[in-house]
């Protein structure tokens, strides 16, 4: 399961991040309890700090839980190096909300460059890398890394969105590795929606290209 503290109360004026903490271990339990595990959305920078302090929380009860990392903050390498030990799973993605320069990497390029960087200190590390990314390039590239640094399949795996690239999806799983899916699920799907356009009208581009792509 993926969460957004917002969801759960963490912009609340005051007391924010202990109700989310609280909401949060109470999600965590019930996960655990069907079998399966949480992860942390990540959403923007001003609420970085505050996640991973829940997340340093939440993992004292529940180890299993999960980091997001967005490789567009100048900031992710560093976060990749605390992150990358032994039991930590972490997805990196590139980072979805508009950012300013002072904090994030605003050419693509450069987006892309420190996505490699962070990636070779996740496979390199201990922890259990998640790539989160529709990119050819950087699928490609994290199967090298995954090679250069003798990691087995099942030790890391792919994410995608529903409905983005399926074809690539189904290659990278017939393969042999994991590939995991992300699927928004309950009645407000189309406030999520929107919301994710609101916040980069670049989201808009890739949801059309995703709606006319098979691939
Ligand atoms: C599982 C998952 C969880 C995420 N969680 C978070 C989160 O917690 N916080 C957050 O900020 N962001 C999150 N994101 C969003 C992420 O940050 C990016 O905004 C989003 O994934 C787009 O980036 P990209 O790496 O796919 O590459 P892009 O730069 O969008 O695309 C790169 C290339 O991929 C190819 N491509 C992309 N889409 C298509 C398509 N439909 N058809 C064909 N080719 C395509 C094209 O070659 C394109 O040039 C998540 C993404 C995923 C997949």
């Amino acid at each position: 399961m993926s969460v957004k503290l917002s969801a759960v109360g963490q912009a609340l004026p005051g007391d924010g991040e202990k109700i989310a903490l609280d909401n949060a271990r109470t999600i965590c339990r019930a996960a655990r309890n069907a079998g399966t595990t949480v992860t942390l959305d990540m959403e923007d920078h001003t609420t970085t700090d505050s996640t991973l302090e829940i997340l340093r929380e939440l993992r004292q009860d529940f180890p299993e839980t999960g980091a997001v990392l967005q490789a567009y903050l100048r900031r992710t390498e560093a976060d990749c190096r605390d992150l990358a030990h032994a039991g930590s799973r972490v997805r990196l993605c590139k980072g979805a909300y508009k950012e300013p320069e002072s904090v994030a990497f605003q050419p693509k390029l450069d987006v892309d460059k420190s996505y490699v960087r962070c990636l070779k200190v996740l496979m390199k590390g201990s922890g259990y890398p998640m790539v989160a990314s529709h990119d050819p390039r950087l699928i490609a590239i994290a199967g090298s890394l995954a090679d250069r640094y003798g990691r087995e399949q099942g030790t890391f795996e792919y994410q995608m969105l529903y409905g983005v690239r399926p074809d690539e999806q189904l290659r990278l799983s017939r393969e042999g590795n994991t590939m995991r899916v992300y699927v928004p699920y309950g009645q407000d799907w189309y406030g999520y929606l929107v919301r994710r356009m609101a916040e980069k009208p670049a989201n808009l581009q890739f949801f059309l290209r995703s709606l006319i792509s098979k691939k």
